[in-house]
């Protein structure tokens, strides 16, 4: 049987792939793309139909954060030229918030920079997901808030919050070539406490920072290992005035194997195609929909992403259709019905095509007096 049929009978079973076998598919040639998009596409219709659920990110709080994520355009001496303000007002963060919702967004992630919360700051989020609440009873939410100290995630849970979201990011090896004033243990422990507190836990990864296949596969393996619900998978957004601009060393193919590997890891998972997708996929991103059952609609936290009515017409033109709010994401049980400071190794080889043109810093929508991109 051939590497991609194997693949994808698995995927229907909700049987992972073996580690050889997920190494194997990102070093397909690009020959086979459309084929690899067709096998993970089984896999992804099998379970979640022809659904895309929106998601839709309003950043509490923007920039100055003490921890030196290389990848982060808000860490610890970053120049990037992006948005600053300390927390949203309640009533602000609601705002932005319905309008998100009522383009279609399903799920709101509420994000905050920082290391972690506070118990105060807890409570403002809590007052937060209130207001949206009252405007909007069914929306979910998800709080994005760095790691979580004990008693924290249930607060959140009691206070309306559905999910927490604290992203792996890349393998446990090569965590501390991306970051130093913490650990992957330290991100690992916080998904476990949003689990334990009866969130739905969201944890994903970024490509894209010079990491190698084995450490794509090595973080895929570990989100399945720790139960998530939902992987959102970002491409490297490389920011100028962080460590890793300039980065420019994934193609639209190489991005789409990688969410295809995914999707074979985590078959029956809410797999998101995240931050970076315009700027990466570029033309390629409707391809994406036939592996990915999730998406953020609109702007990211630090840039902005294409008019939320081009991700609309995108999921139409594809074939695809929006998920409504009182559909289930996630399948049942059984048969579906249907470095610190920049010391991160560039590989050899050609230099890379910058696409930096692209990148565009978000200044509209929370912390802004302009309206959002929804
Ligand atoms: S990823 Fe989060 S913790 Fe890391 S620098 Fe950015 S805001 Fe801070």
């Amino acid at each position: 049987m051939s590497l991609l049929e194997t693949l994808a009978g698995k995927g229907l079973r909700r049987e992972p792939p073996t580690r050889e076998e997920a190494l194997a598919l990102l070093a397909t040639s690009d020959d086979d793309l459309l084929d690899v998009v067709a096998a993970a596409g089984r896999v992804r219709r099998h379970w979640f139909g022809r659904r895309v659920k929106l998601n839709y990110l309003v950043n509490l709080k923007s920039g100055l954060c003490p921890e030196d994520c290389s990848y982060c355009s808000q860490r610890l001496g970053s120049k990037a030229e992006v948005l600053t303000y300390t927390w949203l007002k309640p009533e602000e963060a609601a705002d932005a918030a319905v309008a998100g919702v009522s383009a279609g967004a399903k799920r709101v992630c509420l994000v905050a920079s920082g290391r972690g919360p506070t118990d105060r700051d807890v409570d403002r989020v809590a007052d937060t997901i209130a207001a949206i609440k009252d405007r909007r009873p069914d929306v979910e939410i998800c709080a994005c808030l760095g790691l979580l100290r004990d008693g924290q995630g249930e607060r959140l849970r009691d206070a309306g919050a559905h999910a927490y979201n604290h992203n792996l990011n890349t393998s446990e090896e090569r965590y501390g070539g991306i970051c130093t004033t913490h650990g992957f243990d330290d991100r690992a422990d916080t998904v476990r406490r949003s689990r334990d507190a009866g969130l739905s836990a969201c944890s994903g990864l970024i490509a894209g920072m010079g990491e190698s296949d084995e450490d794509l596969v090595d973080v895929a393996f570990a989100l399945r290992g720790l139960g998530v619900d939902s992987v959102p998978v970002n491409f490297l957004i490389p920011f100028e005035g962080t460590p890793l601009a300039g980065q420019w060393r994934l193609t639209p193919q190489r991005c789409l194997r990688i969410l295809a590997m995914v999707r074979f890891v985590c078959p029956d998972v809410e797999v998101r195609l995240a931050g970076g997708r315009e700027i990466h996929l570029r033309s390629l991103q409707p391809l994406a929909l036939h592996v990915v059952n999730s998406i953020f609609l609109g702007d990211y936290l630090t840039s902005e992403g294409q008019a939320g009515k081009a991700d609309l017409d995108m999921i139409a033109d594809a074939g695809f259709e929006v998920e409504a709010a009182d559909v289930p994401t996630m399948p049942g049980p059984g048969p579906a019905p249907g470095g610190g400071d920049g010391a991160v190794p560039v590989p050899e080889g050609e230099p890379p095509v910058s696409h930096a043109g692209l990148v565009a810093v978000r200044r509209r929508g929370a912390g802004t007096d302009l309206p959002p991109n929804a």
